[in-house]
């Protein structure tokens, strides 16, 4: 179906609209070269004809005996040659012979423009429409000099332009060429009109390819692939268009994974106090029965806040980080450690530190860094048993400073270590839910760390520790030696 708005109507509109404009112009250039060309050689002709009958009418003149006759004669023959009508005409603007006998001007004056530039010693010419033919001629009126250099007479000669604009039967040379410009302009035009569809259509058909394929894409059908085999631009688009569709569709997955897992975790704690609840209503209890429903409840809260508080923070870490300040990483590090030790003691694990003498600055959010670094802390104390350690310790690279967390606790099984900082990953279900975590820890650290252009990873064996590492970028301004 042929739409007005499509791209193969326009190009097909547009090509021919400029292959109709430059024909158009190129013919009327054409036109106008060759009238010009014609009716100059014409006139070039019939000046050099008007010249040498000029001279030879001289010697004619000289002898007044049967000058009429001679001349009409001379006319003749001089008309015959160059196809044009030939009149004597004297110093009075009397015409003394006509190559036109019957209905000719003899014996009239001919009180003409051109015959009175001749007759002060110049070639007078001029191109018009018969009053007699209708048809277009070129006048020549050229001097006839005597023998002392004046003018004694014109030759005044008057060809047809008829072989170049044509009459009513036949084309002229102009005509016929209008006609073949035409002919040729109808062609050019079938031509390009052709060839533009089909251009068009190879054009377009890919793009309509694309166009189907993001209509699918909008209505959800995220896991397909456009197969555009080209190398240019369309190309390039349905490759851009696959890996949005594919990027789409591993955020609307994890999207509606993560709803699951959040609705999952939810469901739980929920559960638990909506039985609290009803059993505190539907019994009476001992006080101190109620007391340890209400113990209950308040963990089973707490759960929940953990839950909504780490969900917020994921939140925010996809946001971005907002306010950046430039801050002394090996500061942090030690202020947290100090403030830390006494629980790490509590519990009989020692906390170590090992970090350089001099400043460490990264740029970053230090409050979403500190909280990074005390959920790895957090973590390795909970899996570490009494008497074992934790090391926080500090390296530089050129460009980067990296953090290393160890610990001797009972550490990850190999198979979940690709997998440990997915959210709501939980190595056994039981064992953090018991330690009261959110599965959303690791998480949060690994967002964190990445929001800050750092990298992070892990090293672990069962039952001999943990390592956890992340790397940040060194603040670039500052020197860090
Ligand atoms: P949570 O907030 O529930 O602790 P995390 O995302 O912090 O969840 O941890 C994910 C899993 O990794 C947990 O199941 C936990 O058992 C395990 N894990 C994290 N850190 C350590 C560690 N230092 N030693 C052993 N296991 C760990």
């Amino acid at each position: 179906m042929f739409k007005f708005h499509s791209i193969r109507s326009r190009l097909t509109v547009n090509f021919l609209a400029i292959i109709a404009a430059v024909m158009i112009i190129t013919s009327l250039f054409l036109y106008n070269q060759l009238e010009r060309f014609f009716v100059n050689n014409m006139l070039d002709s019939l000046t050099r004809t008007g010249i040498e009958a000029g001279e030879s009418a001289a010697g004619l003149l000289r002898n007044p005996i049967d000058i009429t006759l001679r001349l009409s004669a001379h006319a003749d023959s001089v008309s015959r040659l160059a196809g044009a009508r030939v009149i004597f005409v004297n110093s009075q603007m009397e015409v003394i012979a006509d190559s036109v006998r019957v209905g000719g001007l003899l014996g009239q004056t001919l009180d003409r423009e051109e015959i009175a530039t001749a007759l002060a010693g110049e070639v007078g010419s001029s191109v018009l429409v018969s009053e007699l033919t209708g048809q277009r001629v070129v006048q020549v009126a050229v001097p006839i000099l005597g023998e002392g250099s004046d003018v004694i007479g014109v030759v005044f000669l008057s060809g047809s332009l008829h072989e170049l604009y044509g009459g009513d039967q036949m084309p002229g040379i102009l005509g016929r060429l209008r006609n073949y410009l035409l002919l040729a302009m109808l062609l050019a035009a079938a031509v390009v009109g052709g060839g533009s569809v089909l251009l068009a259509r190879r054009f377009t058909g890919p793009l309509e390819v694309l166009a189907k394929a993001a209509r699918r894409m909008g209505e959800g059908k995220l896991d397909q692939q456009i197969v555009v085999s080209s190398r240019d631009e369309i190309g390039y688009l349905a490759e851009q268009l696959n890996i949005m569709a594919a990027r789409l569709n591993y955020y609307t997955s994890s999207l509606k994974h993560f709803a699951s897992n959040v609705s999952h975790e939810l469901r739980t704690p929920l559960a638990s106090l909506s039985l609290i609840t009803k059993s505190m209503k539907d019994y009476d209890m001992e006080p101190e029965q109620r007391k340890e429903f209400l113990d209950d409840l308040d963990q089973e809260l707490d759960r929940l806040i953990a839950l909504v508080h780490d969900l917020l923070e994921l939140t925010k870490l996809e946001e971005g980080i907002k306010r950046t300040v430039t801050f002394c990483l090996a500061e942090l590090l030690s202020e947290m450690a100090a403030q830390l030790t006494p629980r790490f003691e509590r519990q009989d694990v020692r906390l170590v530190t090992d970090l350089p003498p001099l400043p460490v600055w990264v740029d970053g959010s230090p409050l979403l860094i500190r909280q990074a670094v005390h959920n790895l802390l957090d973590n390795a104390l909970n899996y570490t048993s009494a008497g074992g350690w934790i090391r926080i310790s500090v390296w530089l690279e050129h460009r980067w400073t990296g953090v290393k967390i160890e610990d001797t606790g009972i550490g990850i099984p190999e198979k979940d270590l690709p997998n440990l900082f997915e959210r709501f990953y939980r190595v056994e279900q039981a064992r953090t839910r018991e330690a009261g975590g959110t599965g959303l820890g690791l998480a949060i650290v690994k967002e964190t760390i990445l929001a800050h252009g750092g990298k992070i990873w892990v090293e672990s064996k069962e039952g001999a520790g943990s390592a956890f590492y992340f790397t940040l970028p060194l603040h670039r301004s500052v020197n860090n030696n």
